[in-house]
């Protein structure tokens, strides 16, 4: 049977071998690390070294790091109102409208204090908006997201932040997408909360982290109990899941100049092949974007069934985003862009990895070369071609 082509590595990436293994050896140190034998010491050792890679991968320090259960949990811990003691507390926040559902939420801000930033088309976060937005309120908690899981396209998130300092407020960047793929330093950012999930990297599902910046207040926790994680996360923790997180970002790190540099060849090479198509769009492609991401539209295009096809054709590619009842959902990135329902509805993005082939890329042109003709024509009796 042919091996099939995995193309949606911003849902979610193989685990790494390197995380593998050190999850394996990280089974059998049974310690609780909260003890203070020789067993419990070790399980605190592998604890503490994850968490110094971790940190050492966005330029922050091992003590800010707040290990979590994802990149979800991470968004909802740091969207929390604070209180200040020199300062005016913070209940108000600004999110970005193209932000992933779980920063989207509003986290624990009440829902009549949250606001939303409006994008370019380009699908960049409009920063006169954000400035007009600043100056007509309160200190607030803004939440941009470093590159976007659609459309991959790079925030501005330093020149955001230099208007939210100016402004007396705080930035949460959610960094979940572009760790791994492009540098990230939470001072270079001005970030005060950064947003990470393993399994995007190579790691296992059900971990993440907060990484705070230095001498950032911490949020209140959203478990509480034993005080784990200096107070930001009780429960005893996932030692294997976290040992898992910090062998991937390693070798995410070692790796993502050429692994990235290859990647993004690739990723032109499959845009070069769908840029044929009449009429066919490629999102955000005149922005710095992640090397390996394409969003690609053709209004008379049905995501969903151009995914379905793909499969049958042992291609793996998404429609915008997943959602978890596996339907597909007109994309709200593109819709915040300001495009129609029409080709909102017909968005699907295929996103490489470190596994992918040079093979992998003339398969899926080849395969959309074979779909197309049908896939894009319209039917008038509102039939599915299939
Ligand atoms: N933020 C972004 C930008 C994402 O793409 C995702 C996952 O799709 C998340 C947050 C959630 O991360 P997790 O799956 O670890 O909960």
């Amino acid at each position: 049977m042919q091996k099939r082509t995995y193309l949606d590595w911003n849902a979610t990436a193989p685990l790494r071998r390197e995380a593998r293994a050190a999850m394996a050896a990280a089974w059998e140190v049974f310690g609780n690390p909260s003890s203070i034998h020789a067993e419990g010491r070790r399980a605190r050792g592998l604890i503490e070294e994850a968490r110094t890679i971790v940190a050492e991968a966005v330029g922050g320090e091992p003590r800010n790091v707040i290990f979590t259960s994802g990149g979800t949990e991470a968004n909802a811990l740091a969207l929390t109102p604070i209180v200040r003691k020199s300062n005016q507390d913070i209940d108000n926040i600004i999110i970005s409208s193209i932000e992933h559902a779980s920063a989207l939420a509003g986290g624990r801000f009440a829902p009549d204090r949250v606001r939303y930033l409006p994008v370019h088309r380009s699908g960049l976060v409009d920063l006169n908006a954000l400035r007009t937005m600043l100056a007509q309120g309160p200190p607030v908690l803004v939440s941009i997201m470093l590159a976007n899981n659609e459309t991959g396209a790079i925030q501005p998130v330093a020149e955001a932040a230099h208007l939210i300092r100016e402004a007396g407020g705080l930035l949460h960047v959610d960094a979940v997408q572009a760790i791994g793929k492009i540098s990230i330093d939470i001072n270079a950012l001005n970030a005060d909360f950064l947003s990470l999930s393993a399994h995007k990297v190579g790691g296992p599902k059900g971990m993440g982290a907060l990484v705070l910046a230095e001498n950032q207040m911490r949020p209140s926790a959203l478990i509480r109990g034993g005080g784990q994680e200096r107070g930001g996360r009780a429960g005893t923790e996932n030692v294997p899941g976290i040992v898992g997180f910090g062998a991937a970002v390693m070798a995410a790190e070692a790796s993502r100049v050429t692994d990235m540099a290859r990647i993004q060849t690739l990723r032109n090479r499959l845009e070069e092949g769908l840029g044929q198509t009449q009429g066919g769009v490629i999102f955000s492609q005149e922005i710095a974007r992640l090397p390996n991401t394409t969003l690609f539209g053709v209004p008379t295009l049905k995501a969903e069934t151009a995914v379905i096809r793909f499969d049958l054709e042992g291609v793996s590619v998404s429609s915008g985003s997943a959602c978890s009842s596996g339907k597909v959902q007109p994309s709200h990135v593109l819709k915040a862009m300001g495009y129609g329902p029409e080709i909102t509805r017909s968005a699907i993005r295929f996103s490489l990895g470190w596994e992918t082939t040079e093979a992998d890329i003339d398969r899926t042109i080849k395969t959309w070369r074979k779909l197309s003709g049908a896939l894009l024509r319209r039917d008038d009796t509102g039939l599915e071609p299939f």
